[in-house]
């Protein structure tokens, strides 16, 4: 789940991840209560990472454009690729649009520099652009009824 974070940023999660682990352990002893550390636990580490993603990783992974570009909002709708998507279980953010594209759209044939046609088949297996973790259905579902909520992206190649 490290993988898309150098070193450096990898050193921090995991300090941030202890500091909290800490925090929760400490907080239990003092109330006794013993319910649902785990998932206080999941649920803080999920925080900071997906936070991590957000922020230092703020780029869609596929299109290259900062998630909190400002200026872009207003040139197009939903095509300007604004929604975002979360590959859920490792935390790789995209644009809606870029994601289903990658693993949906059928790209414009190319020619190679002998005028030969490249076509670029639609992957049979769906993986994740960053860490390319093969997904699995609930996440391609998942995409695919967020993407068919808006009908009036039609354009089927890139
Ligand atoms: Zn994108
Ligand atoms: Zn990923």
């Amino acid at each position: 789940m490290c993988k898309g974070l150098d070193d450096d940023q990898v050193d921090e999660v995991f300090k941030q991840i202890k500091e909290e682990l800490q925090l929760l352990s400490d907080n239990r002893r003092e109330n006794s209560d013993e319910s649902g550390i785990l998932y206080d636990a999941h649920e803080k580490i999920r925080d900071i990472l997906t936070e991590y993603n957000d922020t230092l990783r703020g780029r869609c992974a596929v299109c290259l454009e900062d998630f909190k570009d400002e200026d872009h909002k207003t040139l197009e709708k939903f095509s300007d690729r604004q929604d975002l998507v979360r590959v859920d279980t490792c935390f790789h953010k995209y644009h809606l649009k870029c994601l289903y594209r990658d693993w949906f759209m059928q790209r414009k044939i190319e020619k190679d520099e002998f005028g030969c046609e490249i076509i670029y088949k639609i992957p049979k297996h769906k993986k994740c652009p960053t860490c390319r973790r093969v997904v699995n259905d609930s996440e391609i579902d998942y995409i695919k009824s967020e993407y068919s909520k808006h009908p009036e992206v039609n354009d089927h190649a890139y």
